[in-house]
């Protein structure tokens, strides 16, 4: 595998990286842990006020920890993928119980932290404590996929295969490598993009094989596109809204307006209930710790 060109890179970065507060001096490794878990699958702008919001709130583990489920689940507002947040409350309480209240820094710690996968424990390990592991979200694996693999995607992700080869073109003094892991995912979220990469503007563009073999289209397997209007996820989003936004208990009826189909309804309510977020007593559903 060839290499990607780093000087290139975090020259890019110095001038085109955003400036994201949890990327300022002194944020520490917990916000860090909050602000990647809250990212997953969310757009950087929506997740910055409900992160601002949360820190403020539950300055630390132990906060969090002490905080009632259901607040837990109004405070998520509408990021989206709710259990996340009742699996930032039980790592909160591992934290605390295990670690003395201190985010573990080694990855294997941090990988047995509940809610806690590949890429958010050497997410925290790198950014929050400055070690050289791989970090690979999909904005990573695209880049690679096409400045070093000459390919449009990815393909189908594998964790090890991503993290040998993502590993394989870290620098390899500690700083550089986590200045490297933050410009590649910039670039990727800010440059070559899924759909329209913008070639142009990339520092890559010299040295890209994708670009120097004429830009080939992809011809493996599709990426399934996730869609939200008419899905369980929008239905069980409705359903929550009823208990958050009113006094966090609400009778089958008010349930029963939110969505037409009712056996799309009751599988959402169900997965609600199985999830935890919501709990039944008799004919009220409430958040968790309310009825
Ligand atoms: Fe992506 Fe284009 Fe840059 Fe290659 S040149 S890394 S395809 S934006």
């Amino acid at each position: 595998m060839t290499s990607l060109d780093t000087p290139a890179l975090l020259s890019w970065f110095a001038h085109a990286g955003r400036r994201l507060p949890w990327r300022d001096e002194g944020v520490g490794a917990w916000e860090i842990l909050l602000c990647e878990v809250m990212s997953q699958q969310t757009p950087v702008a929506r997740v910055e006020p409900v992160w601002r919001e949360w820190r403020d709130r539950w300055p630390g583990p132990a906060d969090l920890a002490a905080a009632a489920p259901a607040d837990v689940i109004r405070m998520w507002g509408k990021l989206g993928y709710p259990r996340r947040a009742l699996r930032l409350r039980e790592c909160a309480l591992v934290v605390v119980e295990q670690h003395g209240g201190e985010v573990p820094t080694d990855v294997d710690a941090l990988l047995a932290l509940p809610g806690i996968g590949d890429y958010t424990a050497r997410a925290v390990a790198c950014f929050a404590y400055g070690q050289r592991v791989p970090v690979v979200d999909t904005n990573v694996r695209r880049v690679v996929a096409r400045a070093v693999g000459g390919a449009a995607e990815a393909g189908p992700p594998s964790t090890r295969r991503d993290l040998a080869a993502v590993d394989a073109l870290l620098p390899t003094d500690r700083e550089q490598a986590v200045a490297f892991s933050v410009a590649v995912m910039e670039l990727g979220a800010l440059v070559c993009t899924a759909r329209s990469p913008k070639c142009d503007d990339c520092p890559l563009a010299a040295s890209c094989a994708w670009l120097a073999a004429g830009k080939p289209a992809w011809d493996g397997p599709r990426r399934k596109v996730q869609t939200f209007a008419g899905t369980d996820r929008q239905v069980r989003g409705l359903l929550l809204d009823v208990l958050r936004d009113g006094d966090g208990t609400a009778a089958r009826n008010a349930l029963d307006a939110v969505w037409p189909d009712a056996t799309q309804r009751d599988r959402a309510l169900g997965s609600l209930l199985s999830d935890g977020l919501v709990v039944q007593a008799g004919g009220t559903y409430s958040l968790p710790g309310e009825n």
